[in-house]
């Protein structure tokens, strides 16, 4: 077992010792950095690897450095993982590698690490070269080993633990007693690289195709500098070669990039330094190391889900046509028994039933898909015989959309939230409804509702509540009190959290790419140089939340929206007539005047969004939790949403103590007009209905980055600001305006 590495105090300036001789029969085996214990949640996330930090004792700053504890999730949560991770990394990619249409040229390596990559192809292989881990522990390493003598400021470096275990920091430094203190300023790169602040130069050699390093003073090739680091602006400080006394800025190129466009400079691309340069930076600085990851709800039935897959369009129209209301023609079982019997074919028929029966029962996914493969065998023969006609769902606009959704953005893509919808419906609203883990609010139990037992509070209880929820257009408002969340990590970006990082020089701002990474291999014997993926689970109370259909045709209908539906087939209408959003909504995202015309999809969207957000907001006001602690998902052709507490610590029950105490207060916050106006006033009422002071929320709690959601949406107001300005219309009527 792991030794409990808790600090130790003593003030000690420099780190000691951290590779040393093991002293235990377990360290002998694998003599490696020493484990700390932390938290799950911070050990995937503030202690990731690649992280910088200090113990309290004055140990020194350390790195994390990552070690196995394998973990096996199942094939539904490994399969949401891998394709969460496809869909991070190829969104990435594609736009940090196009930041800068008009400049020098990108190339793939600077966006994304080898690990997403074969070739300059982006692919990302779970298989290959990642292993799903616990977070329970982390290793670290001091770092970095470069040391100042506080009196002559003299710099050390050592390339690793061991070669300083070898050969210590000496006492006296010239004609001083020393005083070694670690440099706390690093530098950084977006390509993912961190160095030591050390004077180091990397020159690109255009004969041997490679960067060199070279450690020496250039001109008496002495190894030894002094750092001037007394100013408070990186950008005034400089080495000083201690033989000859020529001074350099604080400058370094990182070795990565170099390497990359020295030899495109040579093959006559034109690249200039700031594309190059490192930056400095305290090992404290959030710049160092931005942690990447992503959760959804679990889902135990990955059944419906295989439906997705690119040969099952046949299937996937029929679930889909069940779930939403829309019209096929079959012929019916009688009939095609009928058929089979007088062919002397019944055999088949008795054959396919058990394996549809099967299919049906069967709970691992891969034996399901098995034995519905065979049952679609047996029935393809039928038809492709011509025993029987071919039932077909009636809407050829659904069907093409099917046909297209491969290339959607799977975040938006309303065909495979729909299943995901009704699997979440079946296993967390329904099945714990039943089992009394969730309680419509209509019929709290008695932890929800002090009124529960007394016939007259509750007949009070139920009018105001159903009331507010009337007046707010929700039909149905379930809260869940153990729902499974997983949030994983895979990787990190340095300098920037997102793929584009802004560099501002002489008054020019030049867009660079940043690389994603993933985590460094983890240390242990049977890894294989694999690099960890954290998996956190843990179940945290939620809120599903249905509007009302009715409410919404009308209020589409009272906006002039086009091509509406009859009432029970908006869901159908949605899925028929959805075009991709693409991944960051970029229709949506203008702040000029818009383009864009107004839509079913691009109206229900931004109407479930804004309730959504509304709701987060007043979740925050009333229930203690944080709005960035609160996570959405969105189910847009269900015209559902779900709200759920993100935390990775133990739930202390917040959602459910606010629904006891303060349901009336939280729901009518929703509709309140003061919570419905912006403290920055006109100027956010005319631009859009949406800023940081009103209904956006943190990007990284956003499912759609703050896109598509709009007060007016909900009080009325101007249109947005994507929205083109047809006919001379200029209002959006509100949707509260429209149940009150
Ligand atoms: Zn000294
Ligand atoms: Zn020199
Ligand atoms: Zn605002
Ligand atoms: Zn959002």
């Amino acid at each position: 077992m792991a030794k409990n590495p808790s600090p130790v105090s003593g003030g000690r300036k420099t780190p000691q010792r951290f590779f040393g001789k093991p002293d235990t029969a377990d360290d002998q085996r694998t003599p490696k950095a020493p484990t700390m214990v932390r938290s799950r949640g911070q050990v995937a996330t503030t202690y990731a690897p690649g992280k910088l930090f200090t113990w309290e004792g004055g140990r020194g700053i350390c790195l994390s450095v990552p070690l196995a504890d394998l973990k096996k999730p199942h094939a539904t949560q490994r399969r949401m993982i891998g394709e969460g991770i496809d869909e991070f990394v190829a969104t990435w990619a594609a736009r940090a590698a196009n930041c800068r249409p008009n400049g020098a040229p990108i190339y793939m390596e600077q966006c994304l690490d080898r690990k997403f990559l074969n070739g300059h192809e982006v692919q990302v292989d779970l298989d290959a070269g990642f292993e799903f881990t616990n977070p329970t522990k982390m290793g670290y390493i001091p770092y970095p080993l470069l040391f100042q003598c506080t009196v002559c400021k003299r710099l050390r470096h050592y390339e690793s633990p061991e070669t300083q275990a070898k050969e210590a920091l000496p006492r006296r430094c010239s004609d001083h007693a020393s005083d070694w203190k670690q440099v706390d300023v690093v530098f950084v790169h977006w390509s993912g690289t961190l160095e030591p602040l050390t004077p180091t130069r990397y020159e690109y050699l255009p004969n041997e195709r490679r960067v060199i390093a070279y450690e020496k003073c250039g001109k008496c090739g002495s190894d030894e500098f002094t750092l001037h680091n007394n100013s408070t602006s990186f950008s005034d400080w400089y080495f000083r070669c201690v033989g000859c006394s020529e001074t350099s800025d604080v400058t370094k190129a990182d070795k990565f990039t170099r390497t990359i466009l020295g030899g495109k400079q040579q093959a006559g691309e034109t690249h200039e330094f700031i594309e190059i340069n490192m930056l400095p930076v305290s090992y404290r600085a959030n710049a160092v190391q931005y942690v990447q990851g992503n959760r959804f709800i679990v889902l135990e039935d990955g059944r419906r889900l295989l439906l997705l897959g690119p040969s099952e369009h046949e299937a996937l129209a029929r679930e889909i046509a069940t779930i939403h209301n829309v019209p096929f023609a079959e012929p019916s079982e009688v009939e095609i028994q009928e058929k089979l019997r007088a062919c002397g074919r019944e055999q088949e028929w008795t054959e396919w039933v058990e394996l549809d029966g099967d299919a049906r029962k069967e709970a691992s996914p891969g034996r399901a898909r098995a034995f519905r493969k065979e049952a679609d065998a047996i029935r393809q023969k039928w038809f492709a015989d011509n025993l029987i006609e071919k039932g077909s769902v009636q809407s050829s606009a659904l069907r093409q959309n099917i046909a297209l959704r491969s290339a959607w953005a799977k975040r938006f893509d309303p065909i495979r939230l729909t299943l995901e919808h009704a699997t979440f419906y079946d296993e967390h609203v329904r099945h714990k409804v039943e089992e009394r883990k969730a309680n419509n609010v209509l019929s709290p139990d008695r932890t929800l509702s002090d009124a529960v037992g007394d016939p007259a509070r509750f007949a009070d209880y139920k009018r105001v509540i159903g009331g507010l929820l009337n007046r707010s257009g929700i039909k149905e408002m379930v809260l869940i009190r153990n729902l499974p969340i997983c949030e994983y990590t895979f990787g990190y970006s340095r300098v920037s959290p997102t793929p584009i990082y802004t560099r501002e020089h002489n008054n020019r701002s030049v867009p660079m790419p940043v690389r994603l990474m993933a985590f460094p291999s983890l240390i242990s014997e049977n890894s294989g140089g694999s690099s960890p993926i954290y998996v956190l689970e843990q179940d945290n109370e939620a809120f599903y939340v249905r509007l009302d259909e009715g409410q919404v045709l009308k209020w589409l209908e009272a906006n002039g929206v086009p091509d509406l539906p009859q009432l029970g087939q908006l869901g159908a209408a949605y899925l028929e007539q959805y075009q991709d959003f693409k991944p960051f909504m970029e229709a949506y995202r203008t702040r000029e005047e818009g383009q864009t015309p107004r839509t079913l999809c691009s109206y229900i969207y931004m109407l479930l969004h804004s309730v959504s957000h509304q709701m987060i907001e007043a979740l925050a006001e009333t229930s203690g939790l944080d709005r960035d602690g609160i996570g959405e998902h969105l189910y847009p052709a269900d015209l559902a949403f779900v709200l759920y507490r993100r935390g990775m610590t133990p739930d202390l029950g917040n959602i459910s103590a606010m629904w006891r105490n303060q349901a009336k207060t939280f729901l009518g916050h929703m509709m309140e007009p003061r919570s419905l106006r912006c403290g920055s006033g006109s100027l956010c009422d005319a631009r859009g209905a949406a800023c940081p002071a009103c209904i956006l929320i943190s990007d990284i709690s956003c499912i759609a980055g703050n896109q598509l959601v709009s007060r007016a949406a909900l009080a009325g107001g101007s249109l947005p600001m994507w929205e083109a300005r047809e006919g001379g219309r200029d209002y959006v009527t509100g949707f509260f305006e429209i149940c009150a």
